[in-house]
């Protein structure tokens, strides 16, 4: 859908979404207390395999409220892992979840929510956002469908920037990266609203400058700190308005061509950013300000090099040859977007980014 971005302070709705969240650090410890205080008596924690011991240490944190682990949680949220996490769940009688992890633990926390009705308590440990949007993709047999409803937000979320201090360098960039995409977006969706508007810049800002000190040293907890807040605000964004190209053209690439999700919204941001650049004027000046850049593209393409971030789709595993159906299953089906989708302008769009070229200047 063409147009130009409206204005978020001139009209709107604003819904807001009914979460709890608790931020700091050290606040991992009150997670017992958080448990209790949605009525469970018996939380089943979940984990992917790699953070088995973060399972283990918040179960030790639940005492009595914990039931067990299942530390099965997969990429793109398999329907067959949420199988076996429910199972999981009636075996040791459990009556709520407590998710730690990435979008991946957070994306089983939802699923399984959703289908038992059973409370959730979300501690996130990258800046993916997922604890803080209604939204749900699963996989069943290598399709990815994605759904949007109230009961998959987690009611209560758990922010402590001392449980990302262990997120690698690499992995806290492009996940911090991914997160800057939301606000972005949000910046300039049909839906923006002065609240998300508000929250966007913020992320975007607080994101851009806490990243980069975070790569200097992952254990600055005040860089930690600041990126994690960004990614609640960047997070909620995704979780309040509708997404555009960048979302859809990251959704065929991971769903389609089995691209790895951060670090491919890491490498096309900067790219929809230029082909968006006519079109939404006022969102351009919002993130260019917020990164203290002078022009919208032209500064994440930067920062995404600051950061050491994949600079092209080559290096992360598309074909040359896989570029016109990339842009051709984009343009089928195309999100509302401020400029025109068109499959000629996405080939084009997907060349830049496969050559890790830089987008094209303003
Ligand atoms: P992830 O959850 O897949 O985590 C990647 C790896 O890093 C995992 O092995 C994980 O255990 C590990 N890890 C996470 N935190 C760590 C830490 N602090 N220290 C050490 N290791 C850590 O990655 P992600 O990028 O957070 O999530 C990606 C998934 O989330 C995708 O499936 C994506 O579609 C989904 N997602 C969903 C939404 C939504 O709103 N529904 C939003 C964003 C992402």
């Amino acid at each position: 859908m063409a147009g130009t971005a409206p204005h978020p302070e001139t009209r709107f709705i604003y819904q807001a979404q009914p979460a709890r969240v608790v931020f700091g650090a050290g606040r991992l410890s009150e997670a017992r207390a958080e448990a209790a205080r949605l009525g469970v008596s018996r939380a089943l924690v979940l984990s992917t395999p790699q953070q088995a011991a973060d399972a283990e240490r918040v179960a030790e944190l639940l005492g009595p409220v914990a039931a067990g682990c299942f530390t099965g949680a997969a990429m793109h949220t398999p329907l067959e892992v949420t199988a076996a996490g429910m199972q999981a769940a009636r075996r040791l009688s459990a009556d709520g979840l407590v998710s730690i992890g990435g979008g991946s633990t957070v994306g089983l926390g939802k699923a399984i929510a959703m289908r038992t009705g059973m409370a959730h308590l979300a501690i996130p440990t990258t800046y993916a956002g997922s604890e803080v949007t209604p939204i749900l993709g699963e996989t069943e047999n290598g399709i990815k469908t994605t759904r949007r409803a109230p009961g998959i937000l987690p009611a209560t979320v758990l922010y402590d920037p001392e449980l990302t201090i262990g997120l690698p360098p690499g992995l806290s960039a492009t996940s911090g990266l991914n997160a800057i995409a939301h606000a972005v977006e949000a910046l300039y969706a049909p839906d923006v609203n002065p609240v998300v508007a508000h929250f966007a810049r913020q992320g975007i800002a607080g994101l851009g400058a806490a990243l980069p000190a975070i790569l200097r040293d992952p254990a600055d907890i005040g860089a930690r700190t600041r990126a994690l807040l960004g990614s609640w605000m960047c997070g909620t964004c995704l979780g309040s308005t509708a997404m555009a190209l960048h979302h859809k053209l990251c959704h065929v690439l991971g769903g389609s061509f089995g691209l790895p999700h951060a670090e491919t919204h890491a490498v096309i941001l900067p790219h929809v950013v230029a082909y968006n650049r006519a079109a939404a004027p006022a969102a351009m000046a919002d993130i260019a300000q917020a990164l203290g850049a002078g022009e919208a593209a032209e500064g994440l393409y930067d920062l995404a090099r600051t950061l050491r971030a994949p600079a092209s789709l080559r290096e992360i595993g598309l074909g040359q040859e896989d570029i016109a159906a990339a842009a051709a299953l984009a343009a089928a089906d195309p999100y509302a977007n401020p400029s025109p989708v068109t499959q000629e302008g996405l080939v084009g769009l997907l060349r830049r980014a496969w050559e890790g070229a830089p987008p094209p200047g303003a």
